[in-house]
């Protein structure tokens, strides 16, 4: 990613022509998936929004969608990480005010529990292996895992939650039988996101629609087995490879093995537009990797793209805390998805 591309992605979210101004009704805009049991809304605002200009109020700027795969001791790939490295990336983004949501809540267009001031984030884990979610044997999460790390994280900061969206393939975590139904009841108690990965996590590409309705299907089945309230709403390619007919990402399948995606994330490599931006398509949202094998800082991963958005802090998206509407700094207008004027707020 050179920097000439990260302007040309910024200019899309910074100034326009302006359009006219709004005054906003407070309709909201209805959403077509309920929220999964056990999600969170737990820094829901009670309390009067602030100023807009107080907090640089930003809603039309770009968020950052984190890809993480293994989590090892030793980084032996471009996709391994450290317990270390996770640490430090947690560190940074709660130090740089970033705020976790779910792959689901972007899909959907819900950022109601970003506080005023925040810029949401998502953590996403891909592949499902042991080392992302992990549980000792009195039952509880174990503390080395991602999970784990991320829950202790939250003890220490509980403005800073502990959420994240695991794309899971067959088997996820290494569990086998009774194991994985519990693990996966477990994750949705705690607020997490169960996301579609595949079932044995082909290439895309190379299967016929039926064939790749089956590898969809299948997993998204066991996970509605486990947690009926709460299906997978959201995919993530394998080997970031698109199939030949990408209508079959969002919906196939047929009984036991329907599946509806509202979302789907890409493996590169650039920040995610704001839900509310034109641009936004929920059914390619770009990831930014997360790896500890190099300094992490290549144009395609997490130490390149913070600096970019801490060197340019009017591209981010910055919450207003004030979820009937959409706030964003004036001049910004024809950059706000058409359908949602209604919403809008010019400051
Ligand atoms: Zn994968």
């Amino acid at each position: 990613m050179t920097r000439r591309r990260f302007l040309a992605l910024a200019a899309t979210t910074a100034l326009a022509t302006a359009c006219t101004d709004t005054a906003a009704d407070t309709s909201p805009v209805v959403h077509n998936s309920p929220t999964p049991a056990g999600a969170t809304r737990s820094t829901r605002r009670r309390s009067a929004p602030p100023s807009p200009a107080a907090v640089h109020a930003n809603e039309l700027g770009l968020i950052p969608v984190l890809m993480h795969h293994r989590l090892v001791t030793s980084a032996a790939g471009s996709y391994d990480m450290t317990p270390a490295f996770f640490r430090q990336e947690l560190e940074r983004l709660y130090r740089e005010n970033y705020h976790p949501i779910r792959a689901l809540d972007l899909a959907r267009r819900d950022l109601s529990s970003v506080p005023a001031g925040k810029t949401p984030v998502v953590l996403t884990f891909d592949d499902s292996t042991p080392g992302q979610v992990a549980f000792n044997s009195t039952g509880r999460v174990a503390g080395d895992c991602a999970l784990g790390i991320l829950q202790s994280f939250h003890a220490r900061h509980p403005e800073f939650p502990a959420v994240a969206t695991f794309y899971l393939n067959k088997h996820p975590f290494g569990l086998t039988g009774s194991a994985v139904p519990r693990a996966l009841v477990r994750l949705n108690a705690l607020g997490c996101e169960v996301g579609n990965h595949t079932w044995s996590h082909p290439n895309l590409h190379a299967l016929s629609r039926v064939e790749a309705e089956a590898e969809i299907g299948k997993l998204a089945a066991m996970v509605s087995q486990a947690t009926p309230t709460a299906p997978c709403g959201t995919l993530a390619l394998p080997l970031g490879v698109h199939p030949r007919d990408s209508t079959v990402l969002a919906a196939g399948g047929r009984g036991g093995t329907a599946y509806r995606n509202l979302g789907v994330v890409l493996v590169g490599a650039n920040p995610s537009h704001s839900p509310y931006h034109r641009d936004f398509d929920p059914m390619a949202i770009p990831r930014i990797r997360c790896s500890s094998h190099d300094s992490g800082r290549g144009e395609l991963e997490l130490g390149y793209w913070l600096d970019q958005l801490a060197a340019r802090p009017d591209q981010k998206y910055v919450s207003a805390g004030n979820p009937a509407r959409i706030t964003a700094p004036r001049g910004r207008q024809s950059l706000l998805a058409p359908k949602l004027r209604s919403r809008a707020v010019w400051y």
